[in-house]
């Protein structure tokens, strides 16, 4: 089995192999779950790549993040 990489846009593991998309930045290769997700990284590739910049599936929207106590409510 291939080894899987980081789609950097959604932070989906994929398998290069069988990427939908591929895309070169920099001399290096990164590979997509989707089009649309190397339309996105193709348009801003320094957005994705930067250390600051978090995967819209790590967060819950425009949500701000609630402390754990307050799911008890
Ligand atoms: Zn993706």
């Amino acid at each position: 089995m291939a080894e899987l990489v980081k789609d950097p846009v959604c932070a989906m593991d994929v398998d290069p192999e069988n990427a939908a998309a591929q895309s070169e930045h920099n001399g290096a290769k990164y590979y997509f779950c989707s089009p649309g997700c190397k339309t996105d990284f193709d348009a801003d590739p320094e957005k994705y790549l930067s250390p600051d910049y978090v995967p819209e599936s790590m967060g819950m929207g425009d949500e701000p993040t609630k402390r754990w106590w307050e799911f008890w409510k």
